[in-house]
């Protein structure tokens, strides 16, 4: 069982309590417990307080940082200011004996000192390193298969890189695979690395804030289902500007969400218990839209192996050698998989398309990972004629081969070749097993 002292800084209990309950929910779901700080102050806030003073930032963290130390615990920090602050104090402490030793003879007059024996972890560090992603995913109930969702990892969540180290501060990937799983599509979008702008407001500088703010509200609103961060600062930029702007007449809709509240509904919890009500962007439309996709690919999966075919969709490498994608620009076999994938199975059932696939085998016999776009269109087909759909030809050969076993009877040519007459046709006793097969309800399939 891991066991942290948590710190959550100023914005989080002010402002958004919110973060605190699910944060709390979620880690002992996870088996972890939870101790904390007594005495805490401010991280402090880099932008606000280092122009006072280098040595009154240090003093201020490392007196924090003493305390942790006397719980014997890690720090855990679920907030990107706070992290980056006191992890760049905790490195400085350590391997900077002379700034060590100056800010220890200040804390000695509170009876404190920071020895460097109790670490800093920002709470994606913890979840993706120490509790890990198979953990993770044994606790999950309602996963977000199907959702696409705007990684934000905020610039102090990796940065400055001389004292943060746990993840790469230009391309890093740990809070995509923590988004990746819970089932959600992690998407790689231009934006992804720019600045929420948050302490620009500290400069009074309103104006560029929003307008930081809105370049990455406007590419996700058209990429992604909603964003999803780690930090109460570009939570505050996101969503409670969003709000400002929404006042304004620019609305933009892009659900902002904290990582553990989207953990923490996949795991099971409600929204309400997480206290997600308390965004100012609205998130119905966001958690009605997982919920009816969260029914409709549970259905899917009962059919098909949809890890599978989301993997066909992506790679679409074969495409162009099928036939009937060379004679028809009407047939694509790729978009036809896409809107399986996007809720319209009814709709590609009901198509004419899926039976333009001739079974060929050229997709099969292509494809590195032996899957082949014709099994998908195989079960799509079958589900077609269970619901008495399918093009004219098909059915009358169905149910020709029903009826006698055949799917043709022998005709005077075979005479005039003085063919002698055909072997029995075995036709009554096949429709007797198909019947056995249909009364016992099973799967018309082998
Ligand atoms: S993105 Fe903005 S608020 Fe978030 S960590 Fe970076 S500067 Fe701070
Ligand atoms: S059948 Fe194979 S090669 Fe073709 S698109 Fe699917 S996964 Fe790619
Ligand atoms: S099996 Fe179907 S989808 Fe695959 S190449 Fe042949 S016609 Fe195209």
């Amino acid at each position: 069982m891991q066991e942290y002292t948590l710190f959550l800084g100023c914005i989080i209990p002010a402002r958004f309590p919110f973060m605190e309950k699910s944060t709390r929910l979620v880690l002992s779901q996870l088996g972890c417990i939870l101790h904390d700080l007594e005495g805490a102050t401010c991280c402090p806030t880099k932008s606000i307080v280092k122009p006072i003073g280098d040595l009154a930032w240090y003093v201020t963290a490392a007196r924090n940082l003493a305390l942790a130390q006397k719980t014997g615990h890690n720090l855990l920090v679920p907030c990107n200011g706070c992290y980056s602050t006191l992890k760049s104090v905790e490195v400085e402490m350590r391997v900077n004996p002379g700034i060590r030793d100056e800010v220890n003879a200040i804390l000695a007059s509170a009876g404190l000192e920071y020895t460097g024996t109790v670490e800093v972890k920002h709470l994606v560090e913890v979840l993706h390193d120490e509790i890990g992603l198979p953990k993770i995913k044994q606790h999950l109930i309602k996963s977000f298969d199907g959702m696409r969702i705007a990684p934000h990892y905020g610039c102090h969540m990796l940065r400055p890189s001389s004292s943060i180290t746990f993840d790469d501060p230009n391309k890093p990937k740990k809070f995509d695979a923590l988004i990746e799983a819970l089932g959600a599509k992690s998407i790689d979008y231009e934006t992804k690395m720019l600045c929420c702008g948050g302490n620009l407001n500290t400069a009074d500088e309103p104006e560029e804030a929003t307008a930081l703010a809105r370049i990455k509200l406007m590419e996700v609103t058209k990429k992604a289902d909603a964003i999803a961060l780690t930090c109460p600062s570009c939570f505050m930029q996101y969503d409670s500007r969003q709000y400002m702007m929404q006042k304004t007449g620019e609305k933009l809709n892009v659900p902002v969400l904290f990582y553990p509240e989207l953990l923490g509904l996949a795991m099971g919890l409600s929204a309400q218990e997480l206290g997600m009500d308390m965004h100012r962007i609205d998130l119905a439309e966001f958690l009605s839209k997982w919920d009816s996709k969260y029914k409709y690919l549970k259905t899917l999966k009962e059919v098909f192996d949809l890890s599978a075919i989301r993997k066909c969709y992506e790679c679409a490498a074969c495409v162009n050698d099928c036939p009937v994608v060379k004679v028809n620009p009407d047939f694509n076999p790729n978009e036809i998989i896409g809107r399986l994938l996007s809720g319209e199975l009814e709709a590609v059932t009901g198509s004419h398309n899926i039976w333009q696939c001739v079974d060929c085998y050229t997709c099969y016999e292509l494809c590195p990972q032996k899957m082949g776009m014709n099994k998908i269109f195989d079960k799509l087909k079958h589900m077609a004629i269970e619901k008495g759909m399918g093009p004219k030809g098909f059915a009358a050969s169905i149910e020709m081969f029903r009826k006698d076993g055949r799917l043709g009877e022998p005709t005077s040519m075979r005479k005039k070749l003085k063919l002698a007459e055909p072997p029995k046709s075995g036709g009554e006793e096949l429709k007797k097993l198909l019947d056995h097969i249909n009364n016992k309800g099973e799967e018309n399939e082998i």
